[in-house]
């Protein structure tokens, strides 16, 4: 044994010592450490049971000189009545910075309406003190191709670094306990001298995020304050949480839609975090969900998912021992979907965490009685919830400080093996091309959609990725027999093994154009990409029946641009080079003339020039035609009076080719008009029409935001709008009109000095009412005065259920589970101005929309027929029947229709055509579902045959003007930009709807 090997094992044998010994640390406060007498009694009063505590959290250790979480609430951190606004929470966090060496603050962005987001850093002094050249190392620990993927150097950065663990507090508003969770933690942490949390502050470094959708605290905060001033009313829902959207923004990993996920994403990569770790509140008591249940996730790797397990199984067993009931890990979360937010973390080589705690969404202390499925026992769940008991915000907070302290004591005693883990990550994600694959993703430089491609390639930018574009043309292998189309595989012959038959057919290949977009997968990120950009198949008969959330999210699919997987590893080495800075599309005027023509490809960026060009004269050419060596598809802009000047900033900003012509095309046009438009929304749900305006708000087309109550009001809709759009509410069609119930007081949202933070977005006195019979007559009229009305799955249903619709039903679906997941549409009628742009078949959302069933007559009976079996009688089952005794007598042939179209009429229903709906007010069915054997694109789909090939968009003219129906939705959590634009196209073209249209004979 040489010197320094020996040095090595004693090293070894005093790390191993030490973290046997932070492992073992007690649960115990220090002795000689005074305690705050008044908080720490405050503590045991406000807690209901004594077992809703622990020996971390039942005393409040005593600081000379740092303020506790009294000094901002005027009562203790989860006291009965006290919710802070974040504006206290942050005013806190920084005395606490000046008056602790432990604490320190970090700005890290804000929000959609301007309020700022914080994360706090609480640790020793000494760790505070090397924040900087530890995250030098976490950052080669972060991306291994730093250290040449060397384990050696790993092991020695790992030895000299300490890992960061992120915690982020009420994201969902409804939920309401962490703020002050965190702001008593934040204290513990820094003060507290027990060797337990010494331990946590010597090893770790605890960031926290106490507030991550600030605006909709506040608001919670203000109603909540209502409900004080008002305690013997009912209080008013929250309606808005965020800006845009509710429980949503919780599921925008995938999107980076908003701003609250964008600022935790770029905190938890910016600081080389290991852990992200999200506190909700609406599952008794403690519910660990990160180890959930399956499928899980396809792309994670398997170190993360057995991290999950070690950390999931100590934290309930750590608490278990406490006698703390209701405290379990697994339960009925899938762990499919990376569209959490702590799922930034798993896909960026960390560790997601999440924690259900219970809550009154409020500090109001009740009796809490819980239904069967949450106190019984199961087998993951040994001591369960109690059936009913009372329930403190103090309860909940006690629940979610012993929950994380015992995490971070567990992770700061193991923190090497997680800081080898991160690596370990790391290193396996920059080896996927050589491992499971693929090699890279590729954009073809000739997309059709340039701009839709530079915003899906700007995603992923976002999620960290690093991108590459081809300088020359290449070639890849594709896998033989398999038929190319956009969005597909494309995967190398299978390489002659000994034990395989020989490769059937000859290697096909793809080229590449210079300029295509490479996204290599040996780098760190190649996870979030593959998972993002790859396809998803949950099987119909997998063992998980209660799906969680959406089963697929392939974006370029969702984006209609296209992507190709390639495993082939020589992908990485044609020539190429990084492309620095956001990407865009590339647009200017080009040409010579006084007529400048715009392709209608169907990019999203068409919209925001036909508004920003608001005061200029655009047509839209009714059939395609070719000009300046191009081809213009239908529904191409036609610029006559436009600056030159203008035209050509307004391409360069907005990613736009603008071919300047001498003379017009000689083609049929009409007008595009820039629509005066209403989006529409409820007082039950705003949560889905929030992403509707997000989306018009990120293309700066302009709109009126007005309720149902407005509507009600207003009998001269039509002099103010062109389109109202009414997105899904989530809430049966009844409830659109009566609204909520009538019972007790009004319920108000707006703005008042006890609600300062509320009716900004909108307002009313009461909630209470809904669109009413008078609103419902307000919208006909709308419609038959010239109006287009554009409805979505529920909203569509509404709009059929109510007669704007005639000759459309909707059947009842009985087998059909498409559960967020991406079907194949076809067109049917690519003149209608709806399709402009796009070619015969589209990939959009779905999440059991209305099976739409198509009649030429107004109560849309006589619809679809499935053909039925012949009766019972003489010989095989395609024969005629033959009747004895006289003469065969001649069967006319029935009619005959596709699944999306109406039945012909027959003879019998035109001897009087009180009910025949005369030709031109006919539903047009403008694109439908796929046939069954092409429906299925990614996710989950079951009972497919019922929806397969039934319309899934219709225009139904009506009066002067039109209901449009959408079976799928086309706007959907920022991810299904590639069908915005059916929408764009209805609202652009909405006083010619009829374009192209082909009108029955009779
Ligand atoms: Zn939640």
């Amino acid at each position: 044994m040489t010197r320094s090997m020996f040095r090595c094992l004693i090293t070894v044998f005093v790390l191993l010592a030490a973290a046997a010994a932070i492992h073992a640390q007690k649960p115990a406060r220090d002795p000689n450490q005074p305690i705050d007498e008044e908080y720490t009694r405050k503590i045991r009063e406000y807690t209901t049971e004594p077992f809703f505590n622990s020996p971390l959290t039942d005393y409040l250790p005593a600081s000379p000189n740092v303020p506790t979480p009294k000094t901002v609430l005027g009562d203790i951190a989860g006291a009965p009545g006290k919710l802070p606004y974040s504006e206290e929470v942050y005013r806190y966090i920084r005395m606490l910075e000046k008056a602790s060496p432990r604490v320190k603050v970090f700005s890290i962005g804000t929000t959609e309406e301007g309020r700022e987001m914080i994360a706090v850093a609480v640790a020793s002094e000494q760790l505070l003190s090397r924040l900087d050249e530890n995250r030098a190392r976490l950052a080669k620990l972060a991306d291994p191709r730093t250290i040449n993927l060397n384990d050696d150097e790993a092991d020695k950065l790992v030895a000299d670094s300490f890992p960061i663990y992120y915690i982020t507090g009420t994201i969902h508003s409804t939920e309401t306990g962490s703020p002050t969770a965190l702001m008593e933690l934040a204290y513990r942490l820094a003060v507290d001298d027990s060797a337990y949390v010494k331990s946590i502050r010597d090893n770790v470094v605890t960031l926290i995020t106490p507030v991550v959708e600030v605006d909709g605290r506040d608001r919670m905060v203000d109603v909540y304050n209502w409900h004080l001033a008002h305690p013997k009313d009912n209080w008013p829902p929250l309606i808005y949480w965020g800006h845009y959207v509710a429980h949503d923004n919780n599921r925008d990993a995938i999107g980076l839609s908003l701003k609250l996920t964008r600022n935790v994403l770029n905190t938890f990569t910016g600081w080389k975090a290991q852990v992200l770790h999200d506190l909700h509140e609406s599952v008794p008591y403690l519910y660990d969900n990160t180890i959930g249940d399956g499928p899980y996730n396809a792309w994670l790797d398997p170190i993360l998912t057995d991290e999950w397990q070690m950390i999931g199984w100590n934290n309930v067993s750590e608490m278990t021992k406490f006698g703390m009931p209701g405290v379990f890990a697994h339960g009925n979360f899938d762990t499919w979907s990376p569209g959490y937010l702590m799922f930034i973390a798993a896909t960026h080589n960390g560790i997601s965490r999440l924690y259900e705690t219970f809550g009154n969404a409020g500090a109001d202390t009740v009796e809490r009685t819980l239904s069967p499925s949450q106190y019984q026992r199961t087998w993951y769940r040994q001591n369960p919830p109690l059936p009913k008991t009372r329930w403190s915000q103090r309860n909940n907070n006690n629940y979610e400080e012993t929950a994380l302290l015992t995490t971070l004591q567990y992770f700061g005693a193991h923190s090497k093996l997680f800081l080898k883990n991160f690596y370990l990550k790391s290193k396996r994600s920059v080896l996927k091309p050589k491992n499971e694959g693929p090699a890279a993703y590729v954009l073809p430089g000739d997309d059709p959609r340039p701009g839709n491609q530079a915003e899906l390639l700007r995603t992923m930018q976002a999620q960290g990725a690093e991108i590459h574009r081809a300088t020359a043309p290449f070639t890849v292998v594709l896998k033989p027999g398999k038929p190319e189309r956009p969005g597909g595989e494309a995967t190398p012959a299978a390489s002659p093994s000994p034990t395989s038959e020989p490769t059937p057919s000859v290697a096909t290949t793809r080229t590449f154009p210079a300029g295509s977009y490479i996204i290599r997968m040996d780098q760190p990120y190649s996870r979030i990409v593959d998972a993002l950009l790859d396809y998803q198949y949950w099987a119909p008969n997998d063992p998980q029946t209660e799906v969680y959330d959406d089963t697929a999210w392939t974006m370029g699919e969702l984006a209609n641009v296209g992507v190709v997987r390639v495993v082939d590893t020589k992908v990485l080495s044609v020539p190429m080079e990084r492309v620095n800075g956001e990407i865009g599309a590339p647009g200017a005027v080009a040409g010579s003339g006084s007529v400048y023509l715009v392709n209608h490809n169907a990019d999203n960026a068409l919209v925001t020039l036909r508004y920003r060009l608001r005061d200029v004269d655009v047509d839209a050419a009714e059939e395609p035609f070719e000009a300046a060596g191009q081809k213009f598809n239908r529904g191409s802009f036609i610029i006559r009076k436009a600056s030159l000047d203008e035209l050509n900033s307004l391409g360069a900003e907005l990613g736009i080719k603008i071919y300047a012509v001498p003379q017009p095309p000689a083609v049929k046009t009409h007008a595009v008009k820039a629509a005066r438009v209403a989006l529409m929304h409820t007082w039950l749900d705003t949560q889905n029409e929030g992403w509707w305006r997000l989306a018009f708000d990120q293309l700066h087309m302009p709109y009126a935001y007005i309720s149902t109550q407005d509507v009600a009001r207003d009998d001269k809709l039509k002099s103010k709008y062109d389109v109202i759009v009414f997105a899904p509410v989530g809430a049966p069609p009844a409830s659109i009109i009566s609204g909520m119930p009538m019972y007790g007081n009004p319920l108000p949202w707006k703005t008042t000095s006890l609600t300062p933070n509320i009716g900004k977005i909108d307002s009313t006195d009461d909630m209470r009412p809904g669109l009413d019979w008078s609103g419902l007559r307000n919208l006909q009229a709308f419609v038959q005065q010239g109006g287009v009305f554009l409805t979505v799955d529920d909203t569509a249903s509404f709009a059929v259920n109510y007669g704007f619709t005639p000759g459309v039903t909707i059947t009842r679906a009985n087998r059909l589970r498409a559960v967020g997941d991406i079907l194949r549409m076809k067109t049917v009628d690519a003149t209608s101005p709806i399709a402009y742009g796009y070619s015969d078949s589209l990939a959009m959302y779905c999440a059991n929309g209305p099976i739409f069933n198509l009649s030429n007559l107004a109560d849309g009976s006589s619809g679809r027929r499935r053909s039925g079996q012949r009766a019972t009688g003489r010989g095989t089952p395609d024969d005629p029947d033959v009747v004895q005794g006289r003469p065969p007598s001649e069967v006319p042939e029935s009619p005959k229709a596709e699944v999306w179209e109406a039945m012909p009429l027959s003879d019998e229903q035109r001897r009087n055509e009180v009910a025949v709906i005369p030709p031109f007010e006919r539903p047009r069915v403008v694109l439908r579902y796929g046939d069954m054997k092409d429906l299925f694109v990614s996710g989950l789909l079951d009972g497919g045959d019922e929806i397969a090939e039934h319309a899934a968009v219709i225009d139904v003219p009506s009066g002067h003007g039109h209901v449009v129906l959408f079976s799928t939705n086309p706007v959907w959590r920022g991810q299904t930009k590639g069908s915005y634009f059916l929408v764009f196209n209805a609202i652009l073209n909405f006083d010619n709807l009829n374009a192209g249209r082909k009108v029955d004979a009779r």
